[in-house]
């Protein structure tokens, strides 16, 4: 029987709100079938992270080179409409990515200061658990959480699914605001759900991520969590670092001094 696009989300909706609150609980912690394989037994060989030096980043005040890096290394389109928005690195005030730090009595205080969020590469991302079609998945050699948009159906459970809002979905065709056409890269259509891939295009060319090459301050230091001697697991060793939302159990990849 051929089933439309618009028909399987309508019965995926439908499925959805006929499940108890317990059924979905037991679906998002249920192991996802992009996560199996036998090389997730071993682990991945590398595992890249992200340190964001908030206090470097600081230092450049209104400077925005990360995102305007990113946003034109990957055709990101610019929809003036905040709920059309398509961000794989953004700002938010540091107070709301950390809410428990700040105190009104704390000395060095960030409340206020805009701080680079992107996708957590998570350890254990409930968006790749929920995804029906295996478009997202963390890829096993490098724990890169991926995107296929080929096989997005723009169900945008990933998008309720994740804690950190880091997934953005495309309401119109992107094409006609990307400002600068990047040939290298893929453009998206309307209907796919998109977000960060830590620039793996360009780690298998043996560059940094764009946003990473791109800030003055170095704010920004990327590397293997797995090897002890790398840059950033020095830095995690001697730095106190935050993370977002630790308590949920996802693992995010990405740490924050602070
Ligand atoms: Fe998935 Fe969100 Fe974690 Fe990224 S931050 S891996 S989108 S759950």
């Amino acid at each position: 029987m051929k089933i439309t696009r618009k028909r399987f989300l309508e019965l995926s909706g439908a499925c959805l709100v006929a499940l108890s609150g317990r059924e979905i609980l037991a679906l998002l912690d249920s192991p996802g079938p992009s996560q199996a394989g036998p090389a997730s037994a071993g682990g991945p060989r590398k595992r890249w992270g992200m340190i964001i030096d908030t206090k470097k980043c600081a230092k450049e005040q209104g400077c925005t080179r990360c995102l305007e890096a990113c946003n034109t290394t990957h055709n990101i389109p610019a929809f003036q409409n905040p709920a059309h928005r398509i961000e794989w690195i953004w700002e938010e005030p540091f107070e709301d990515l950390f809410p428990s730090y700040e105190t009104p009595y704390l000395e060095n205080s960030r409340k206020g200061e805009p701080t680079p969020v992107l996708c957590n590469h998570c350890d254990d991302p409930p968006c790749v658990r929920v995804c029906p079609t295996g478009a997202t998945w963390k890829r096993t050699e490098d724990g890169i959480v991926m995107m296929d948009w080929h096989r997005c159906i723009g169900c945008r459970y990933c998008m309720a699914a994740c804690p950190y809002g880091s997934r953005s979905f495309n309401w119109l065709d992107p094409r006609p605001y990307i400002k600068t056409l990047t040939a290298d890269f893929p453009t998206r259509t309307k209907g796919v759900v998109e977000k960060c891939t830590f620039c793996s295009e360009r780690l298998a060319k043996g560059q940094m991520p764009a946003c990473v090459e791109a800030c003055p301050e170095k704010a920004l230091v990327f590397g293997d969590l797995n090897d002890p001697q790398s840059e950033i697991r020095k830095l995690l060793a001697s730095q106190y670092t935050l993370r977002r939302k630790p308590e949920l159990g996802t693992g995010p990849n990405v740490y924050y001094v602070v």
